[in-house]
């Protein structure tokens, strides 16, 4: 297989021969940035059709262009896990979406909970990154990340066959994941993981009583959000999800 350096994102169809316009963004870091000349060759993917080798047509630091030459790996689709957590501070949060699309989740859900510590996010800012996430570690699919929401309005609209991965820090560790997640079996999953200053008692009695819930400990000691996340992630993927 060519050697490549670069993976863009796209958002243009693929098949052998198909010229791709390059917006600003993109052509500003492949020819300013990046310094590709006319003939470099490439790595392209838009989420649906795997990954391609595409060539520089157009060298131009506005408006370049690719042409795809062939399909390099088929699209490899993550497991169906969606990763709710409560925005916390602007590195964090970055963080957080960060790594989740790194560890294969499908979607992105920010939620508003009883404790939030912000009731506002950038949505774009924290799409394209998950965006610049795929494509450094390889993935060929950028997970959406929805608008922020109130916890109880998605809980409300709830997929019925969903089940939900409630990380509860005042549960003890006999409510271990692994055990929770193997018992629970595989499907469509979700995580939930609170604001800095956890669940309040009523979200906390609500989420224990739904049924799709699954109520479980990430251990003895009470962890960062953004470490929870990466610490909930992990279990999953190894209980149920795409890591062998
Ligand atoms: N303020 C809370 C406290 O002191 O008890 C801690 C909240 S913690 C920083 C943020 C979130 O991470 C929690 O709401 C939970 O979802 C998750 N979390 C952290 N440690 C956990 C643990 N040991 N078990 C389960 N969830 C945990």
């Amino acid at each position: 297989m060519t050697d490549v350096k670069i993976r863009l994102y796209v958002e243009h169809p693929m098949g052998a021969g198909q010229r791709l316009a390059l917006n600003k963004d993109q052509s500003h870091y492949l020819f300013a940035v990046m310094r590709q000349p006319l003939g470099a060759r490439i790595a392209v993917f838009n989420g649906i059709d795997g990954e391609w080798l595409a060539e520089v047509s157009k060298a131009n630091k506005r408006n370049g262009e690719l042409e795809l030459v062939s399909q390099r790996r088929a699209q490899q689709s993550p497991p169906d896990l969606w990763l709710l957590f409560a925005p916390i501070k602007k590195a964090r949060t970055d963080f957080i979406v960060e790594k989740a699309a790194e560890m294969g989740a499908s979607r992105i859900l920010p939620v508003q909970t009883d404790f939030t510590n912000s009731d506002r996010i950038r949505q774009d800012r924290l799409q394209a990154h998950a965006v610049e996430a795929a494509e450094q570690c390889g993935g060929t699919y950028v997970p959406e990340v929805a608008d922020l929401a109130k916890l109880s309005h998605v809980l409300r609209d709830w997929p019925e066959d969903r089940k939900l991965m409630f990380c509860d820090e005042t549960l003890t560790e006999e409510a271990g994941a692994m055990a929770a997640l193997s018992a629970a079996g595989k499907g469509a999953w979700a995580v939930l993981i609170g604001p800095e200053g956890g669940f309040s008692e009523a979200e906390r009695a609500q989420l224990r009583a739904l049924p799709f819930s699954h109520p479980v400990s990430l251990g003895p000691r009470i962890l960062r959000a953004d470490t929870a996340a990466v610490a909930a992630l992990t279990l999953w993927q190894l209980s149920l999800g795409d890591w062998r």
